[in-house]
Formats: structure tokens, sequence, C-alpha cells
């Protein structure tokens, strides 16, 4: 098993090297041949757990000999304790079950159209923000405002429209030229280039979306969920949006997304509006049920948090170092180094190193290790880090 036999098999998506990974244990992961690699990329912002959690391997042993499948006709009882965790855990009052952020972002762009389609055929334009990620499909992928992701996919669909974060007069021009149905935003960019926004920008886009009905979503794909020290980011601008989109560590490793609803917003869907046949399957329900329960514990988020600014603290110390770190960004352990240059080169330096990190926009490396780390993990990490910056 190698590289060439992923050039040989699959359809170029990713440019995938190295040796393959073979099995994984709380913060490392391991390659065939048996090397060691300290995961600070946890799948993308996924393994908040880290790797082998007992927790997960029980929940997935138990739910596997029970059902593993039954489609959305049926109730089942991990689904069920599912959404009411979402609820007990947000603002939330109704939630949808999918498979992927991408989905969850699909839902929620469909939910807030049809919301928006009783007040008038003509409310239903979309405004995203410039460097933010929704996903891969043509609604998410449309409200991903980034050139490099649209190029030789076009048309995208109708009605999208987009404006700079945090600029507050820029939006309201963009805002007051068409009938809006949905504002979607991320409050904390997290593929663009760990890039938040700001607490005022976020409360401009609540009150304008109040005074005209426009259903106000925040992406917490990948924010939410610990990722940033609090349950979800929002918490800590305090603005509530009308529906959040969350996926990537919601399932523990298994593939799963949801969609948190306001009221008004759920009560606009009727059966048939919209659907999935895997969303919300038992086996990853039964996963992500473990996984809010630890994660909502307050001593896990301090640690979150307090790992978190060691993170930032001892990037920040190299970046004073050395000239080729800018600038030191983010928030709870999505944080982010922006680099002189492309940082491809330095992410394959640390895998060699043993170290696995990942880009997030043109020029910055990403750290999202998962959100059991503790100091000697980010001490390691950073050794490893400056002898490949050396
Ligand atoms: N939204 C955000 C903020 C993301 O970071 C991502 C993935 O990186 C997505 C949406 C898409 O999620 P998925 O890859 O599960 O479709």
């Amino acid at each position: 098993m190698s590289t060439s036999d992923y050039n040989k098999y699959f359809v170029p998506t990713f440019s995938r090297s190295g040796a393959p990974f073979v099995k994984g244990k709380g913060m490392y992961i391991y390659d065939a041949a048996g090397k060691k690699y300290l995961d600070f990329s946890a799948g993308i912002a996924v393994n908040a757990l880290g790797h082998a959690h007992p927790a997960l391997i029980k929940a997935m042993a138990d739910q596997s000999k029970k059902l593993i499948h039954t489609s959305n006709l049926y109730i089942t009882p991990p689904h069920i304790e599912l959404a009411s965790l979402l609820i007990k855990h947000s603002f939330g009052k109704k939630v949808f079950l999918c498979n992927s952020g991408t989905e969850a972002n699909e839902a929620a762009i469909k939910f807030s159209r049809k919301y928006c389609s009783s007040i008038s055929p003509k409310k239903y334009h979309i405004l995203s923000f410039f460097n933010g990620f929704h996903g891969r499909t043509y609604g998410a992928l449309s409200a991903t405002a980034q050139e490099k992701f649209h190029k030789g996919f076009g048309p995208l669909l109708g009605g999208f429209h987009y404006a700079k974060l945090n600029d507050v007069e820029g939006t309201k021009n963009v805002l007051d030229k068409y009938d809006f149905a949905t504002i979607i935003v991320e409050p904390l960019q997290g593929e663009g280039g760990i890039l938040s926004a700001d607490t005022v920008f976020l409360k401009f886009l609540r009150k304008y979306a109040d005074e005209h009905d426009i259903v106000l979503v925040f992406d917490e794909i990948q924010s939410g969920i610990g990722r940033t020290g609090t349950f979800w980011n929002y918490e800590q601008h305090k603005v509530i949006p009308d529906i959040m989109s969350t996926a990537k560590p919601l399932g523990g490793g298994l593939p799963l997304g949801a969609v948190v609803c306001c009221e008004k917003v759920a009560m606009a869907i009727s059966p048939g509006n919209h659907g999935t046949t895997f969303g919300g399957n038992p086996v990853a329900c039964a996963l992500g049920c473990e996984v809010l329960k630890i994660v909502s514990k307050k001593d896990f988020l301090e640690n979150v948090k307090e790992m978190g600014n060691y993170l930032k603290e001892k990037l920040s110390s190299l970046a004073k170092k050395y000239p080729s770190i800018k600038a030191v960004r983010g928030c709870g352990l999505l944080i982010g180094a922006e680099m002189q240059s492309d940082p491809k080169a330095m992410v394959e330096k640390c895998r060699e190193k043993g170290l696995l990190v990942i880009s997030a926009g043109s020029n910055t490396l990403r750290f999202v290790p998962p959100l059991i780390v503790k100091k000697i993990h980010i001490d390691a990490a950073m050794k490893i880090f400056e002898g490949c910056l050396k």
C-alpha cells in the first residue's frame, strides 16, 4: 500500500503522500512502518477525543450490536438522544441530522429559503463572506466565497452574493441591494486562514437580520463543539443565530452533521421538503451522544482554553524568534500561524519529523489537535516545529 496505489485507484481530489496510517491512540497516530506521529490535525478538526477513545469504542460496539441502520422513516433512541443533547447545549429548538458539513449547510440554505418564500417569492438571496468555507456541494460551494474553489465548476447557483468579513459598511451596501433570505457566516473562519469575525460585526448582522426578517446562519462546523474553548464559538460573542450548522467532531469520527434551528424556521418545513437516507445513523448518533456529553463538561472546556492559550503563547514566542512566522491567530485549539510563504512545504517537513499539521488559506499553518491535548504534547509538537523552522 503506497502513494502510487492511491494515484492508481483514486480520482485525484487530494494530493496524498507518505505511508498509510494504520492505527491511532490518544494524541498519536502510527503509519504502516510503525512510525509514530503527534496528531495536531485531528482528521481536520474532527477527532476531538483523540484516537481510539474508550467511550467511543464502547458506544460503537454497543449500538452496532443493536441496530446499524433504519433510515429516517423510523425513530431510534440514539438520534432522539443526540437531538435532545444538541438542543440542551445550544439556542436551538429543533434539529435536522445529516452526514456532513456541506449537507448541513445545504439544509440550512434550503430551510431559510423555504421560511422566506412565504414572506415573498423574491426573498431568496444569500449573503456569505470572502475567505469563508461552507463545503463542496453546489449550494454550499456557491456560498463559499473563494474563487479557487469555483474555478471550472460554473455556473454556480443564482442569488448568492459576497461581502468582506468585519466590513460593516460594505456588507450593509450589499444587503440593501437585494431581498435576502439568508446571511451565512463562520464566527471563526477555519479553512480561509483562521480569521475571526468581530463581535460588533456579528451584532450588526444580528440586528440587520432582525430588522429585515433574514435568517442568520452560523456555520460552526469547524469552530463548534468545544474547539474554541466554549461549547460554541457564538457564546463568546453573545450573538445568537437562527440556524447553526455543525458536523466534523459531532460523530466522533463517523460521518454526522446537524442543523440546529430556531422554532420559526423549523416550522416552515413540512414532511417531504427535505430528507436523507443515512442522516442520523444510529451508530454515528450513539458516538455523537458520547462526544457531546464529554465535551460539555466544565473541566473539558477549561482544558481546551488553557491548552489553547499555552499553544498560542508557544507559537507567539517562536514568531518572535523566526521571521518566517508573520502572525499567530485563533482561539482555543483552532490556531493558525501565518507564514511568509506557502505553508505546504512546512506541512510536509513536520510530517517527516513526526508532527501532523495542516494548512489553511494560502499562507497559514493550522494547529487543530484533539481537544484532549496536554502540555507535554504541545511542548513536543513545538520542539518538532521549531526544528523544522530552523
Ligand atoms: N463548513 C466549514 C466551516 C468547514 O470547515 C467545512 C469543512 O472543512 C465544511 C463546512 C464542509 O464540511 P464537510 O467537509 O464535512 O462537508
